[in-house]
């Protein structure tokens, strides 16, 4: 494949023509950082881990510059940081057994701009008619890193560019910068992250520079889980011990003229209208 950008790759990690191994694809996360996919839709991963039917592609749209840095990488600069970010990717990539690792390097800034989001959506595009996935994976339209939620724009806004039979079935908004306890439950998608929890750690652990570097994402991304299993239903007893809560994106497939803005607006009057009926519920709405 081509990239727009110098310093993009495709990495196979079994060593199959990118083309092959694109095609294998079911599976498909598009992140905003390298460790989101691993952090954010690990379910796509686990999902297919050990499947001969299945095959998960992952997409890293930004190099991960700027990223907090400490510990052995306080003194490393901006492009040391990138390499040692790329080699994590491709790190998890192995871990994880996927069919393709894609790291298309634009900045953070880019991906933030529409102008150049333009460009990063005819990538995704380009992608998608290729790997033609059942199931995407991205960051729901409600987190609070402005570089997640324009990911999810543009991964909406390529799904849109396919054409109906090359769509695919099921698109998850993945927790990330904001969880998704809030949204009702009738939007719920609930993905459980049983399978593997030994993989699902150890993806996550191979971002050292991230958790080294001042956060332990492995630890709050397996507390969250665990939470989420627990306190999904206050009168049925847990049917997983590690959950990740999903939106489902798909109705903005079905409907083109509905924004992912307006559509998370809407998402959140239902929130509101629920937490008003329960006060009602006590006599004091
Ligand atoms: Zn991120």
């Amino acid at each position: 494949m081509r990239f727009r950008n110098p310093t993009a790759e495709i990495f196979v990690p079994d060593g199959k023509s990118e083309d092959e191994a694109l095609r294998q694809t079911t599976h498909l996360g598009i992140g905003a950082h390298p460790d989101d996919l691993e952090i954010n839709m690990a379910h796509g991963i686990l999902e297919c881990f050990g499947r001969a039917d299945r095959r998960f592609t992952g997409v890293t749209c930004t190099d991960g510059a700027g990223s907090a840095r400490a510990g052995v990488y306080a003194d490393y600069s901006n492009e040391q940081m990138v390499e040692v970010r790329r080699q994590e990717q491709r790190a998890a990539a192995h871990v994880g057994r996927y069919g393709a690792m894609i790291q298309l390097a634009y900045t953070s800034a880019q991906v933030k701009s529409p102008a150049s989001r333009a460009e990063l959506t005819l990538e995704l595009a380009d992608i998608l008619r290729i790997a033609r996935p059942k199931v995407v994976y991205t960051h729901n339209p409600a987190d609070k890193h402005a570089t997640h939620i324009a990911v999810c724009s543009a991964t909406i806004a390529a799904l849109r560019m396919l054409k109906p039979d090359e769509r695919p079935e099921r698109v998850y908004g993945c927790e990330g910068w904001r969880g998704l306890d809030w949204l009702p439950d009738s939007h719920k998608v609930v993905l459980s992250m049983d399978a593997h929890p030994n993989l699902a750690m150890a993806l996550m652990g191979v971002f050292d520079s991230q958790i080294t570097g001042g956060k332990r994402y492995d630890i709050a991304a397996a507390g969250r889980r665990a939470a989420n299993a627990s306190f999904l239903e206050s009168h049925a007893v847990d049917t997983a011990s590690a959950a990740a809560f999903a939106v489902d994106l798909t109705p903005l497939l079905a409907d083109e003229t509905l924004t992912p803005a307006a559509y998370v607006q809407r998402l959140i009057g239902e929130f509101q209208a629920e937490v008003r009926k329960e006060w009602t519920a006590i006599g004091e709405g």
